[in-house]
């Protein structure tokens, strides 16, 4: 019998800026419940940002905890999954997608592979993903980056 992996706690940005946002926001939380080999431990509340480096609608932003059995590259592939399966659900081809899902922190672990970084390497800089992942890892966002994004516009829902 294969030995059982011990779970590690991860943290993954959601964001949605098209369509109904905030339902592509709730409906990723409790998508991500249903992963495999996963649980969410802990969600922030939905956040309102102004675009950064892109044009369009305000983005709804969240931050989930997970506790997975899930390698890294698993786990971003399952959330490559719910990427698109969000997309699949807009209604012209192309579409911009509805879902954006980010894996910021995996324990302790630091991968640099051709596809997946982490810490998720944009992260430092951005509030909507430092707000949210302060509120429910608060020992995870030093205090400096936190300060760093201070003048960042972002709300509460
Ligand atoms: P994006 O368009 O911002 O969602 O970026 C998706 C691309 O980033 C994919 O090709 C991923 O393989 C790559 N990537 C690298 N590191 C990460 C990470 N920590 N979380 C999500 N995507 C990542």
């Amino acid at each position: 019998m294969p030995e059982a992996r011990a779970p590690v706690t991860a943290y993954v940005a959601l964001g949605a800026n098209l369509g109904d946002a905030e339902a592509a926001a709730r409906q990723a939380l409790a998508d991500l419940a249903r992963l495999p080999g996963t649980r969410v431990t802990a969600t922030s509340r939905l956040y309102r940002s102004a675009p950064v480096e892109a044009a369009g609608p305000d983005f709804i932003n969240a931050v989930a905890e997970l506790s997975t059995v899930l390698t890294a590259p698993d786990l971003l592939r399952a959330l490559q999954g719910l990427e698109r399966a969000a997309g699949r659900q807009r209604p012209y081809r192309h579409a911009p997608r509805t879902l954006d899902l980010d894996l910021l922190l995996y324990g302790a672990a630091r991968i640099d592979s051709p596809r997946l970084t982490v810490p998720h390497p944009r992260m430092w800089g951005r509030a909507f993903v430092l707000r949210p992942l302060a509120e429910i890892a608060p020992a995870r966002v030093p205090a400096e980056a936190q300060a760093g994004v201070a003048g960042q516009a972002i709300e509460l829902l």
